[in-house]
């Protein structure tokens, strides 16, 4: 981890967890429960509770508010340009017309692996001090989810 972010943690580890907890509720508030079809591919990718995922379409993926913290995002590769998703627990936000089964099982993978890491807080610090060591594509919770989005579609 670069020294600077390092130093910075923790000032931005509240700031997080707010834009989190405010993602979640807007998902929880517009999202909607994911389609029998869907459930059943998130139960092959895993999942053990699919009927507690929510999905929310949007035109754009939010970005923190805070430009410290969105800069750091994008920066560390918590956050990408080319993202079509973001997955927080049961709560996933997708830009629209990405809600596709072959985008999803991408997305219901991660959920797997929040389910695995017993709570939204371990996945997010397991996900993100992978995402610090190797980067994005190299994180090992990527690689599982590209295998295993390619296994179930
Ligand atoms: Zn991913």
């Amino acid at each position: 981890m670069p020294p600077d972010l390092q130093a910075k943690l923790p000032e931005l580890l509240p700031k997080v967890n707010a834009w989190v907890q405010t993602l979640i509720a807007r998902i929880e508030r517009e999202g909607t429960p994911i389609s029998e079809e869907l459930q059943a591919l998130a139960r092959r990718l895993g999942v053990r509770q699919a009927e507690a995922i929510r999905l929310l379409e949007v035109e754009h993926l939010p970005t923190p508010e805070d430009p410290e913290l969105c800069r750091i995002c994008f920066a560390s590769g918590m956050l990408g340009a080319n993202m079509t998703g973001l997955t927080l627990g049961y709560h996933i936000v997708v830009v629209r017309g990405c809600a596709h089964p072959k985008f999803l099982a991408h997305d219901f993978r991660h959920v797997y692996q929040f389910e695995e890491a017993g709570s939204l807080g371990n996945f997010l610090s397991i996900y993100a001090s992978q995402v610090l060591a190797c980067g994005h594509n190299d994180a090992p919770l990527e690689w599982d989810a590209r295998q295993q989005e390619k296994l179930a579609t």
